[in-house]
């Protein structure tokens, strides 16, 4: 294993070298070691940043939640590894907390920690991508303060447009999601969570929106699937736009200029907090279903009036949001949701796509309930046009190996 550094608090002397020994079976051999919080701390300040923090969480004194806010605060581990004997329902929530806070989080150890489960959440660390750092959500830079409603207005032309595969379970691409980001001059290239703000204090949502759904029916026309058929693209939609008259007439208008047939196309709408359409708009968007385009509900389960828009308007798939996939093979709520959702989504003729896939075990535990479309970081980050394009080739020879598998 590649030489990493780990810091292991434990305030149990035995557990203690007990961890220690099987870092270095497991060719670890820069081990810090910590039996109380205050010592952690001194020892990362005297040591320096850790690849890998194992912390307990029940001790005399501090807790081990204590070293994880100040790890979350210094950034002096790269990632965390959560060790105790309390119920699986407390660990995830731990986990989920320190996600909150801005680590990576690797998983969590029941004690007695046992040297396989280790080494699996060490390798964890050094298979799978981390967050790299400019998609975490960062302050708003000042710079981005600063700016009008008209200047932000002005940088349209640097509104790009990225693309994220997703994929069947034999591994064919059946389609992208378009996903916006602002290749700022000086910042360099902005992800949503670091420039929305400022585009809907701009009142430009939905301006972007259609800037979006057009660039993205351009490349749909020109990256064709194997079959010659237009790649199949998915665009976000902000939920205000459906409430317009003339939605529907747009989405049309816009699929006749780039030729591209209407069952090439799905719109992703979030949860549609307190717009309510009315039959016209209804109307329309009945038109477009009818035409062979798509409706899509993202984000299933993160808002309070999904399931009741679920029955309201023609929806015919369902996107669960990352939060529910993301580490699902270690945590049987997570599976529990992603599975219910799935029975619910068969029985009423619904597409399912999941996000978040970022692992391997993952991919298992989705695999185990059912066979719905896949998109995530292990297969594939958002990239640009022509990068997607070239990953599509040479992705081909991996992909026929899957079908062959399958
Ligand atoms: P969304 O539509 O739910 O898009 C999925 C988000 O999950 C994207 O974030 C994508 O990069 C991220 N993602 C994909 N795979 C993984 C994974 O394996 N792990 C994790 N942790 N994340 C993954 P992104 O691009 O930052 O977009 C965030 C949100 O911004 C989107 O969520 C969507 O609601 C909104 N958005 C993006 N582009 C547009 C747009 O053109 N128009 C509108 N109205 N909203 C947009
Ligand atoms: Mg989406
Ligand atoms: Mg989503």
């Amino acid at each position: 294993m590649r030489s990493l550094k780990v810091l292991i608090l434990e305030d149990h002397p035995f557990q203690l070298m007990a961890l220690h020994q099987m870092l270095n079976a497991n060719g670890v051999f820069d081990v810090l070691t910590a039996e109380s919080v205050d010592g952690a701390r001194q020892t990362l300040s005297r040591r320096g940043r850790v690849d890998i923090a194992i912390c307990d969480l029940h001790m005399d004194g501090q807790d081990g939640l204590e070293l994880i806010r100040h790890l979350a605060d210094s950034g002096l581990a790269a990632a965390l590894i959560i060790l105790s004997s309390a119920e699986r329902g407390v660990l995830d929530s731990v986990a989920d907390l320190a996600r909150q806070l801005g680590l990576r989080v690797l998983g969590s150890l029941q004690k007695p920690a046992c040297s396989v489960s280790l080494h699996k959440l060490m390798r964890r660390y050094l298979d799978e991508p981390g967050d790299s750092p400019q998609a975490l959500a960062v302050p708003a830079h000042a710079e981005l303060l600063a700016m009008s409603p008209a200047e932000v207005a002005q940088s349209k032309a640097q509104w790009v447009v990225h693309y994220q595969p997703k994929v069947g379970f034999d591994g064919a691409v059946v389609g992208v999601e378009a996903l916006v980001r602002w290749q700022h001059p000086s910042l360099g290239l902005l992800n949503p969570g670091q420039f929305f703000p400022l585009i809907e204090g701009a009142g430009l949502l939905e301006t972007l929106s259609w800037h979006v759904l057009d660039q993205a029916l351009a490349f749909s026309a020109q990256a064709r699937l194997d079959n010659g058929q237009p790649l199949p693209v998915a665009v976000n939609i902000a939920p205000l736009m459906l409430t317009r008259d003339d939605f529907a007439a747009q989405v049309v208008a816009a699929l006749k200029r780039h030729d591209v047939p209407a069952s090439a196309l799905t719109l992703e709408v979030i949860e549609t907090h307190g717009c309510q359409l009315d039959s016209n708009q209804l109307e329309g968007l009945l038109h477009l279903r009818i035409q062979g385009c798509q409706l899509s509900i993202d984000d299933f389960g993160m808002g309070v009036s999904n399931l009741q828009r679920l029955l309201e308007l023609p929806f015919s798939e369902l996107k669960l949001p990352s939060e529910f996939v993301r580490g699902m093979a270690d945590d049987g709520r997570k599976a529990a949701v992603v599975a219910g959702a799935l029975i619910m989504a068969r029985r009423m003729d619904l597409k399912v796509v999941v996000e978040g896939v970022e692992t391997v075990d993952d991919l298992m535990a989705i695999k185990a309930l059912g066979s719905p479309i896949m998109q995530g970081y292990f297969i594939a980050r958002p990239m640009a046009g022509q990068d997607l394009r070239r990953w599509m080739l040479e992705r081909e020879p991996a992909e026929a190996r899957l079908r062959r598998r399958a």
